[in-house]
C-alpha cells in the first residue's frame, strides 16, 4: 500500500530560508507561494531570497568551508553521508510525497525512485574516501618529487529545476559532502519543499551548520547566486537559455561551471528490432514524468518498413496510459507542473498540425472532475514529422513524441545529429554492428541500446554540444567538485 497522507513538512507554516543551520526569513520579508500542480491548492508560503540573502548564505558557506568542516576527515564525511542515506530512507515516503504534491509526479513513479536515491547517497559516501592525487615522474634537472593533491573547489552555488527536485538536490548535495565543499542550493520556485527538507536532514545527519544552505526564490535569486563573486563553482541543471545566462553571469569571477541542459534526443528503431520491447520503451522514453525530462527521446526515428506499424503500436500504448491525479497509485500521466508549462506545451500542440504533422493520438488537454484543477495533456504523437519542423527541433518538455521515418543507417545518424543538442540517444536493433556504429557516431552524452533511460550514480550522464558540459554520475561527477594542486618537493 502506498501511503498518501500529507507529509509532516506541509504544516501550513511559512517555509524559511536555511542559512548557517538556522531557519530565517528573507531580509526583505518578502515571500512567494507554491501551489500543487495536481490540485491547485496552496502548498506553502516560502521566503523569497533577495541578493542580500544570497550573500548571507554564501558568507555562511565560506565560513563553514574554512571552519570545522575543513577538518572533517574523509571517513567522517563518509559517515555523515551514510547517516544521511539512512535518514532519507526512513523518511522517503514523505520526501517523495512532497514532489508528488508540489510538482505533480505520479506517486507510483515517485516511490520508484527510492532505490536510485539510496544507491546515489551510498555511492557518494564511498567516493568520500576514494579521493586521491597522483605521484608523477618529471624530468627536471635536479631531484624533485612531483605529485598532485585533490582539494575541494570551495563554495558551490547549485541551481536546480522543478522536474526532479529530490533527485536533483541529492545529486548536487551528495558530491559536495563527499568532497568537503559547501553549498548554497537554489531550488526551482515550483518545487522547493523536498530540497528544503533534504537540507534539514543533512543537519540531522551531522553536517555542520553553513555547509548546506538553501535559498528559495525564482530566477532573480538564481541570478544573484550565479553572479556572486565569492561562489567558486556553479552546478546548474535546467534549460539551455537559463544556462547561457548563468554562464555569462559567472564570467565576472571566472567560476567553474557545470551545465546539464536540455535535449531533443533521437531514439532510433530499426526494422529488425524487438518491436514488442521497443514499443513501451519508446513511448515511456517520452511520456515518463509527462515528458518533463531532459533526456526524453522525443525524436523517434523508425525505419520505413515498420514505420506505420510502430506509429500505430506506440499510439495504442500511449492512448492506454492512465491519466489521473498524482496521488492515485494507478496514475501514469500526471499534470504538467504549471500554467506556464501548459501554455508552452499547448503552443506546440497547435503548431504540429500547422506545420503539416499528422496527429495520431492526444493533442489536447484532459479535463473533468479532479483534473480541472491542474493542467493535464494527453500523451501526444505526431507522425510524418520532418526534420525542419519546429516540433522536431525545439525542446517541448511535455508529453509529445515526434515520429519520423528513415531509410538507412547513414541517413538516420546524420539526421539524429542535426541538432544543437546532444544529451542522449537510443538505438533499437538486433544487429550488433549497426548498434555499435550508432553508438560511435551519435554525438550525445548517453546512448542506450535496446533500452531507454537507465541511470546510475556510477555512470556519467551529461551533454555534448548545447546540452551542456561536465558530467553527473561516475568519477567525473566527483572530480567536478575538486581541483588539482601540483606540488614539487626538492628531495
Ligand atoms: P524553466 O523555465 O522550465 O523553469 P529554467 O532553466 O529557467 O527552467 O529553471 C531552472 C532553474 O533556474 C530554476 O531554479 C530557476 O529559478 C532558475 N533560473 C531561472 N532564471 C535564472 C537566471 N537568470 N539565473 C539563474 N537561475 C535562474
Amino acid at each position: 500500500m502506498i501511503e498518501t497522507r500529507r507529509p509532516a513538512f506541509i504544516d501550513g507554516k511559512p517555509k524559511q530560508l536555511l542559512i548557517d543551520g538556522q531557519h530565517v526569513d528573507a531580509l526583505s520579508g518578502k515571500t512567494f507561494q507554491s501551489f500543487s500542480a495536481s490540485t491547485g491548492e496552496l502548498v506553502a508560503d516560502l521566503a523569497l531570497a533577495g541578493a542580500e540573502d544570497v550573500d548571507r548564505a554564501v558568507r555562511a558557506a565560506r565560513a563553514a568551508f574554512e571552519g570545522p568542516w575543513s577538518r572533517f576527515k574523509p571517513a567522517e564525511r563518509q559517515a555523515v553521508l551514510l547517516r544521511l542515506a539512512d535518514l532519507v530512507d526512513a523518511e522517503f515516503q514523505d520526501l517523495a510525497l512532497l514532489d508528488v504534491i508540489e510538482m505533480g509526479r505520479p506517486i507510483t513513479a515517485a516511490m520508484g525512485l527510492r532505490g536510485m536515491l539510496q544507491r546515489s547517497l551510498r555511492h557518494f559516501a564511498g567516493a568520500a574516501t576514494a579521493i586521491h592525487g597522483e605521484t608523477l615522474s618529471n624530468s627536471f634537472p635536479v631531484d624533485l618529487l612531483s605529485y598532485t593533491l585533490k582539494e575541494p573547489v570551495g563554495v558551490v552555488g547549485a541551481i536546480i529545476p522543478w522536474n526532479g527536485p529530490l533527485f536533483s538536490a541529492a545529486w548536487k548535495i551528495g558530491p559536495v559532502l563527499a568532497t568537503g565543499c559547501t553549498i548554497v542550493l537554489k531550488p526551482a520556485e515550483d518545487a522547493s519543499l523536498s530540497p528544503l527538507r533534504f537540507a534539514e536532514l543533512c543537519l540531522e545527519a551531522g553536517v555542520p551548520p553553513g555547509v548546506v544552505n538553501v535559498v528559495t526564490g525564482a530566477g532573480e535569486t538564481g541570478a544573484a547566486l550565479s553572479a556572486h563573486p565569492d561562489v567558486d563553482k556553479i552546478a546548474f541543471t535546467g534549460s539551455c537559455e537559463t544556462g547561457q545566462r548563468i554562464i555569462a553571469a559567472s564570467a565576472g569571477s571566472v567560476k567553474k561551471v557545470t551545465m546539464e541542459l536540455g535535449g531533443k534526443s533521437p531514439n532510433i528503431i530499426f526494422a529488425d528490432a524487438d518491436l514488442d520491447a521497443a514499443t513501451p520503451a519508446a513511448a515511456m522514453g517520452v511520456f515518463n514524468n509527462s515528458g518533463q525530462v531532459c533526456a526524453a527521446g522525443t525524436r523517434l526515428f523508425v525505419e520505413r518498413p515498420v514505420y506505420e506499424e510502430m506509429v500505430q503500436r506506440i499510439a495504442a500504448f500511449a492512448a492506454n496510459l492512465k491519466i489521473g491525479p498524482s496521488l492515485d497509485p494507478e496514475t501514469v500521466i500526471g499534470p504538467l507542473v504549471s500554467a506556464k508549462q501548459f501554455a508552452r506545451v499547448s503552443s506546440y500542440l497547435d503548431l504540429g498540425p500547422q506545420e503539416g504533422a499528422r496527429l495520431v493520438t492526444g493533442g489536447h488537454r484532459v479535463t473533468g472532475g479532479a483534473l480541472d484543477q491542474g493542467h493535464w495533456v494527453a500523451p501526444t504523437i505526431f507522425a510524418d514529422v520532418t526534420d525542419e519542423m519546429r516540433i522536431a527541433r525545439e525542446e517541448i518538455f511535455g508529453p509529445v513524441s515526434c515520429i519520423l521515418p528513415f531509410d538507412s543507417l547513414d541517413e538516420v545518424i546524420g539526421r539524429a545529429n542535426a541538432t544543437r543538442f546532444g544529451l542522449a540517444g537510443g538505438v533499437w536493433t538486433r544487429d550488433i554492428g549497426k548498434a555499435m556504429t550508432a553508438v560511435k557516431r551519435i554525438r550525445a552524452g548517453s546512448i542506450w541500446v535496446n533500452h531507454y533511460f537507465a541511470m546510475d550514480p556510477s555512470v556519467p550522464f551529461g551533454g555534448y554540444k548545447m546540452s551542456g558540459y561536465g558530467r553527473e554520475g561516475g568519477a567525473e561527477h566527483i572530480d567536478a567538485y575538486l581541483q588539482t594542486k601540483g606540488v614539487w618537493i626538492r628531495t
